[in-house]
Formats: C-alpha cells, sequence, structure tokens
C-alpha cells in the first residue's frame, strides 16, 4: 500500500496532456500545503482493501458512487469466490450480482467487473495492464479508476485521483478554480510533483473524510485550514 513513497516508476503512457502554466508563487504555495498534508496524515493511502492490481482494479470499479467501507465488506467474498481474473471472465455477471448487492449501481458494476477481467483475460495475458490507454480499454474503466490501479498497484504516476472530495478541497484551497475532474487534475498536475500525484489524492481524502466533513467540519480548528483554506479565517 502506498504510504509516504517518493519515488514513482516512469510512465509508460505517452498519451500529450498540456498543463497550465503555474507562477512559482502557486508551484510553492502547493508545496507547503503538501508538507502540511504529509505532516497531519502520514499514513495516508488508499482505503480500499486489496491484495493485488486485479483486485484493486475491481474494488475501484465498486466503489464509483460508493463507500470504500461498503465495498470492503464486499469483496472479500467476492475475491474468495473469484481469485483470478480468469474465475471472474469465466462467471456470469448474475453471479457477481449475490457478492456485491450491497453496494449501489451493483448490476452495472457486475458487468464491468466481469466485462474488465474478461478484456485482461483476452487482450493482456490475465495481467492488469499498466498503461492509461490500455486500462481505459477495459468495461467500466475511465481516467479516474486507471490513475488509481497505476499509482497504487504499480506505483506509477500518469495524473491524479480526483474524486469529490478532491474537487472539494482543490477548491477551497485555490488549487483550482474549475468544478470540471480533468480540469481540475490538470491544474494539480501542473502544482505538485509528479512523484507525489497519487499520494496527493490519497492526503487531500483524507483531509476531506476526517477534518472537512459535510457535517461537522473543523473550519478554523484545523492548522491547515486555517493556513490555506478559503472557508477559514486567515486563509491564504
Ligand atoms: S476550513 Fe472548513 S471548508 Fe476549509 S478545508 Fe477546512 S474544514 Fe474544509
Amino acid at each position: 500500500m502506498t504510504t509516504t513513497k517518493t519515488k514513482s516508476k516512469s510512465p509508460t503512457s505517452k498519451a500529450k496532456f498540456d498543463l497550465p502554466e503555474k507562477s512559482k508563487a502557486d508551484v510553492a504555495r502547493a508545496k507547503r500545503i503538501l508538507d502540511g498534508l504529509y505532516k497531519e496524515y502520514p499514513d495516508a493511502h488508499c482505503e480500499l482493501d486489496y491484495t493485488n492490481a486485479h483486485e484493486l482494479l475491481i474494488a475501484t470499479i465498486l466503489s464509483a458512487q460508493a463507500t470504500d467501507v461498503g465495498v470492503n465488506k464486499a469483496t472479500p467474498g467476492l475475491f474468495k469466490a473469484y481469485p483470478t481474473p480468469g474465475s471472474i471472465a469465466k462467471t456470469t455477471p448474475a453471479k457477481i450480482e449475490t457478492y456485491i448487492k450491497t453496494i449501489g449501481l451493483f448490476r452495472n458494476k457486475a458487468k464491468f467487473v466481469q466485462g474488465a477481467m474478461k478484456s485482461v483475460v483476452e487482450n493482456f495475458n490475465g495481467e492488469v495492464p499498466q498503461t492509461m490507454r490500455d486500462l481505459i480499454s477495459l468495461p467500466g474503466v475511465a481516467r479516474k479508476t486507471a490513475n488509481v490501479v497505476l499509482g497504487n498497484a504499480f506505483d506509477i504516476n500518469v495524473g491524479v485521483v480526483v474524486d469529490t472530495h478532491v474537487i472539494r478541497l482543490s477548491q477551497r484551497f485555490g488549487l483550482s478554480e474549475h468544478t470540471d475532474a480533468k480540469k481540475i487534475e490538470k491544474d494539480l498536475m501542473a502544482l505538485f510533483p509528479r512523484a507525489h500525484w497519487t499520494m496527493l489524492s490519497h492526503l487531500l481524502i483524507w483531509h476531506g473524510r476526517r477534518a472537512c466533513k459535510a457535517r461537522g467540519a473543523m473550519c478554523a480548528d484545523h492548522p491547515l485550514c486555517k493556513k490555506y483554506c478559503s472557508n477559514a479565517k486567515g486563509g491564504a
């Protein structure tokens, strides 16, 4: 599991992804925020349970519009019944549904999980691919899911995972003025060093889950909030 890694392998995706220009002052401020997040959340990591790349891929597909806690309750049974990509590829979505019924949108997700593993077996020799292009060719896999798998299973920083917490905190910390996830991701990629992209999203998500909750937010009490959030007095 990724924690405070600062190294990453070279990305294998050559896809062009133009980034916006950022001032030195903005990059320096981003570094201060990153340092502060690492200090506050030294144990931040992906909160989905998995033991290998295909389990993480499945868990991430299941996590769309669902909580990690809910996914983690369902996946042990699923992974025990179907321990390999090949075993899931051979089963039916209806059988997968029986293990994931507690998760929202389970019917579609069962189809995606079965389809993704079928493609892994048929097109990638049973191994989860390690490029953005190949990953997003799998059913149910878009850029966010691919970023989760590349960053956490393979230590490859191709982009930043932008979920609801990352969107909210990017805006509140003044890291992006956008509401669109793709544009926010570009801003974050331009502001933060590539080696920290995977950890950046974990750190923002941990702050979002622990301090910046919809109810009971720690505005004005939390040291990072006080310093950097537009919602807290003194944010800069
Ligand atoms: S100040 Fe409030 S709104 Fe801003 S990040 Fe902290 S908890 Fe969230």
